[in-house]
């Protein structure tokens, strides 16, 4: 199948799945995750209606970036290194990879640079694996998350995470429940938050993740073919 059927297949099983689950009114936006892949299929994609895109790397956005329309909006998922927070900040409209307290300082110092305020979210590291990127949430978690809603040039819109990797459904689904509760935690304890949005869900997972709550799902290889 070509780009054009799965972005409609998915679409059509996004709608489904709320439906079921009883959330028709809420909105679950697709983000295209197009890494690795050539710059053709995002301008396919684009002309079927598709605006989001999911990136992970600099240097690859770099040259995708300019090449689509400028209401193409791109979204960095992956795990951003200190010395490319500038560039990231120049190409992204959101940065969803948001780790560690030293990250977002450095994302709120290149904003006020370029006089934007930035859209983030916060990566949790929800199935507490040392080997997987993200915020492990302890004790001191709350006070980092205090200082970042606190810094200027960045917006925290909400909480993302990569699923459980595990089989089991029910497990992939409690990960998520899991992350929907910390947003609600979050909410409780610091008012002044008010970031809802639930990024999760992939390829193999975002029947749960819609099910869980999730406000986007992050697809890659169901909409433009496996990786190598
Ligand atoms: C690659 C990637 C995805 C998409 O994965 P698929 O399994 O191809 O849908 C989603 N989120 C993140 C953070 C990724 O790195």
């Amino acid at each position: 199948m070509g780009i054009k059927e799965n972005l409609k297949k998915i679409e059509t099983e996004i709608f489904d799945i709320k439906e079921k689950s009883g959330q028709q009114d809420r909105i679950v936006q697709l983000l295209a995750v197009s890494k690795t892949k050539p710059v053709e299929f995002l301008i396919d994609a684009y002309e079927c209606g598709q605006r989001l895109f999911g990136e992970n790397r600099i240097n690859e956005a770099e040259i995708k970036v300019p090449l689509l329309p400028s209401d193409a909006i791109f979204h960095m998922i992956g795990h951003l290194q200190s010395n490319k927070v500038k560039k990231a900040c120049q190409l992204f409209d959101c940065i969803q990879s948001v780790d560690s307290l030293k990250i977002a300082k450095k994302i709120n110092n290149s904003c006020l640079e370029l006089d934007k305020i930035m859209d983030v979210y916060l990566e949790i590291n929800i199935v507490n694996d040392v080997h997987k990127t993200g915020f492990i949430i302890d004790d001191q978690f709350y006070n980092v998350f205090n200082e970042i809603i606190s810094l200027d040039n960045i917006k925290v819109l909400g909480l993302m995470c990569i699923g459980a990797h595990v089989s089991d459904k029910g497990i992939i689904k409690e990960s998520f429940n899991s992350l929907k509760q910390l947003s609600e935690d979050l909410r409780v304890k610091f008012p002044n938050f008010k970031g809802e949005k639930l990024s999760m869900g992939m390829s193999s997972d975002y029947s749960e993740a819609i099910e869980a709550g999730s406000t986007m799902v992050r697809v890659g290889s169901s909409i433009f073919g496996i990786r190598k």
